[in-house]
C-alpha cells in the first residue's frame, strides 16, 4: 500500500507562509531602495536591511506597509535600535509629514494575515522584485 502525503492545509503552514512573505517583501524594500541609501536622516550608509519603523512583532498591521519599511543600513538598524529619531526624520524627507502622521495612526494594533492574504501578498513582491532585478 502507498501512502500519500497530502499536505495539510491547516494553519501550521501560516508561519511559513508569513516567513516567505516578509523574506520577498524585504528584498523588494532592499532593492527600492538601494540607490536612495539608508533611510536614516543624514547617515547615507549603504542599503543592508529592510527596516521597520514600527516593528513587526507589535505593529503587524503594518508590517507590509511600504512607508514602514525602508532600506537602512545595519548600524542604524541593530546598533542604535532602529535609530527611530532619525529614522522618522528620514521618513518625512521621503513622505513628507502628513504620510507619516497617516501611518503613525494606522500603526497601533495587531493584524493577523492569513493564508490568502499572505499567498497574495508573495506574488505580488515576487512579481516586483523580478520587475527590478
Ligand atoms: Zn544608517
Amino acid at each position: 500500500m502507498i501512502k500519500r502525503r497530502i499536505p495539510k492545509r491547516s494553519a501550521n503552514d501560516l508561519p511559513k507562509l508569513l516567513a516567505k512573505a516578509q523574506k520577498i517583501f524585504n528584498e523588494y524594500i532592499r532593492l527600492r531602495d538601494q540607490s536612495a541609501g539608508c533611510i536614516s536622516a543624514y547617515c547615507g550608509g549603504e542599503v543592508e536591511h529592510a527596516g521597520h519603523y514600527f516593528n513587526q512583532g507589535h505593529h503587524s498591521k503594518v508590517r507590509f506597509d511600504e512607508l514602514n519599511v525602508n532600506g537602512c543600513c545595519v548600524q542604524c538598524n541593530f546598533f542604535e535600535h532602529g535609530n527611530l529619531i532619525r529614522y522618522r526624520q528620514g521618513l518625512v524627507m521621503k513622505y513628507g509629514e502628513d504620510r507619516v502622521k497617516i501611518l503613525e495612526a494606522q500603526a497601533a494594533g495587531m493584524k493577523k494575515w492569513d493564508r490568502v492574504e499572505l499567498l497574495a501578498l508573495i506574488q505580488h513582491y515576487t512579481q516586483k522584485v523580478k520587475e527590478l532585478k
